[in-house]
């Protein structure tokens, strides 16, 4: 059963002045409560921009928002940022220098104080809360430059969800932490977000970020949503070539038709029904789909191995020269100009037309 509709938007459009194409093109999207919806594209594809407009920062020149079941842009219809129920994280966590952690959580409450939302008296009881909840109790009358760049993150947090937005838009939030914080932060901030029902935005250009939070995804570029659904779903049908190459990383083997196969440097695979009619194609091949073995005789030869902890990444050459990669588990170690054999191991080929 689905939850009840928190966001809904329909054919939005946004061109800036002067720019040849929108950065927001005719995006179409759902968003059900308490999820939380990964947002993932290449530097420059609008996913700001698209944050934006949700929040109220810009105004697009076509389509709707509707929040909660309430249009909040819709031609003549236009809720102001400060009146939609929306919570905000920047990238650049945004706090006031000059307040305290308190203050800061404080300060979005003060504007629900201002709407009739909130009794004067419950900030610092409300603010106290979103503060513990973020995991910062103790830490109430430090300032931003008393923290990491990690506190600093949840004290961003702890003040959107002060509020308790219908919403919580969160911007490329871990991009400026070094990556071992970024790793437990973004488990953190889901299992926050999870535990008081929000829902919420997540917007980053990392697709293992992407996978690992969202419960659905929409993979963005050049304005446009290219495709949404699930990450389970996007990263085993990715629907196109931009997508597969995006999300899961993976190689791509020139591929010629014979017939009923698909020949391809590493053997022949069955041409199904989707194929592309094309005689050359595209075959995806994901890096933990390649079977490495010692070989002599094999077409492959390792060029380089990086160690991943739980895997080797391995950056392999063919006959042709072209460069494939390889995880596997790191107990079958081999050796950089080794020559290997790969076997492949595909339930279903994915082909795509050449790019
Ligand atoms: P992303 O967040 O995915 O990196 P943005 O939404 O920031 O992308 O930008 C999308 C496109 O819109 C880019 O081409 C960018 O240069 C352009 N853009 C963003 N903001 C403005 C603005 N205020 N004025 C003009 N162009 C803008
Ligand atoms: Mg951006």
């Amino acid at each position: 059963m689905d939850l009840p509709v928190i966001l809904k938007l329909d054919a939005l459009t946004k061109q800036f002045a002067g720019q040849a194409a929108p950065a927001v093109d005719q995006v179409s999207l759902v968003l059900h409560q308490g999820d939380l919806l990964g947002l993932l594209g290449p530097s420059g594809c609008g996913k700001t921009t698209l944050l934006r407009l949700i929040a109220g920062f810009e105004r697009p020149q076509h389509g709707t928002i509707d929040l909660a079941g309430h249009p909040i842009c819709d031609g003549p219809v236009w809720v102001p940022p400060e009146r939609r129920d929306v919570g905000v994280v920047f990238q650049d966590y945004a706090l006031f220098p000059h307040l305290c952690v308190l203050d800061n959580v404080a300060f979005g409450l003060k504007t629900q104080v201002r709407r009739g939302k909130l009794a004067a008296g419950q900030i610092r009881e409300e603010a106290t809360r979103a503060i513990a909840l973020v995991g910062l109790q103790g830490f109430e009358k430090r300032f931003p430059h008393e923290l990491s760049g990690g506190q600093q993150q949840r004290v961003a947090l702890a003040r959107a969800i002060a509020p308790r937005p219908s919403l919580i838009l969160l911007d490329e939030p871990f991009s400026n932490l070094d990556v071992q914080v970024r790793l437990y932060l973004r488990q953190e901030v889901r299992d926050i977000l999870k535990g008081v029902g929000a829902s919420g935005i997540f917007v980053t250009h990392d697709q293992e970020e992407a996978l690992s939070i969202s419960d659905s995804l929409a993979v963005m570029r050049s304005g446009q949503v290219e495709q949404f659904g699930t990450p389970e779903d996007i990263y085993r049908y990715p629907s196109s070539r931009f997508v597969a190459g995006f999300v899961t990383q993976a190689n791509f083997l020139r591929a010629e038709r014979h017939g009923n196969v698909w020949k391809t440097v590493l053997g022949s695979f069955a041409v199904d029904a989707a194929a592309p009619a094309a005689a050359i194609a595209e075959l995806m091949v994901r890096q933990e789909d390649l079977q490495l073995r010692p070989d002599p005789a094999g077409n492959l030869v390792v060029r380089d191995r990086q160690f991943l902890g739980r895997e080797y990444r391995y950056t392999l050459t063919t006959a042709t020269n072209d460069i494939l990669y390889a995880r596997t588990a790191t107990r079958d170690r081999l050796e950089v100009g080794q020559t290997v054999t790969a076997q492949v191991d595909l339930n279903q080929p994915q082909m795509f037309a050449m790019s």
